[in-house]
């Protein structure tokens, strides 16, 4: 696979405060993560659920709309020069799910799909309203992104807990 465009890198770390790329869990925070990936692609290569993807600038991010990371850890085991590295954090990443305003129910339409293919039952529909809107309880969620590609409206987005 191609090397990373290293002459976007500062361009990319200049963006990283409005949004920072979603990266494969375990990844060294943004800086030491594009100065470490050599752009080999092992990781994209390795997942089983081929939710890697390539950047356009040649870094390996994670698309929840191709699926759910199960945190198999394959993608760190696969990256030889250490951008992903499980003994780096206790947790895969700060990344928290949010539905946004295309919601249905926000809408009168009556939806709880992400709320059925959430395996840590992170997402519920209190009774308060009318059409219940979904609530993301941020003590459970651990951004797997199940919840994304099922929404029919695409309104779920993953989100660094610092930018949420
Ligand atoms: S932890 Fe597993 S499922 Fe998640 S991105 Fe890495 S290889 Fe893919
Ligand atoms: S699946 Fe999408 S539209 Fe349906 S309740 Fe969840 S966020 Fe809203
Ligand atoms: S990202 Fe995963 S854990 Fe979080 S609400 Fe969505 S499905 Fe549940």
């Amino acid at each position: 696979m191609a090397a990373p465009n290293r002459s976007r890198r500062a361009l990319l770390l200049g963006r990283q405060a409005a949004r920072t790329p979603l990266r494969p869990p375990w990844a060294l925070d943004e800086s030491a993560f594009l100065d470490a990936c050599t752009g080999c692609g092992a990781c994209i290569e390795r997942c089983p659920e081929q939710v890697l993807v390539r950047s356009a600038a040649g870094y390996a991010v994670f698309d929840p709309h191709l699926g759910e990371c199960t945190f198999c850890g394959d993608c760190a085991d696969a990256c030889t020069p250490r951008a992903i590295d499980r003994t780096a954090s206790e947790v895969p990443w700060r990344t928290l799910a949010s539905a946004g305003d295309a919601c249905l129910p926000r809408h009168g339409v009556v939806c709880s799909s992400c709320r059925d293919a959430c395996p840590e039952r992170a997402i519920a529909f209190p009774l308060s309203t009318r059409v219940p809107t979904p609530v993301i309880d941020p003590a459970r969620c651990n951004g797997c992104g199940a919840c994304v590609s099922v929404c029919p409206v695409d309104a779920v987005a993953l989100m660094h807990l610092e930018q949420a």
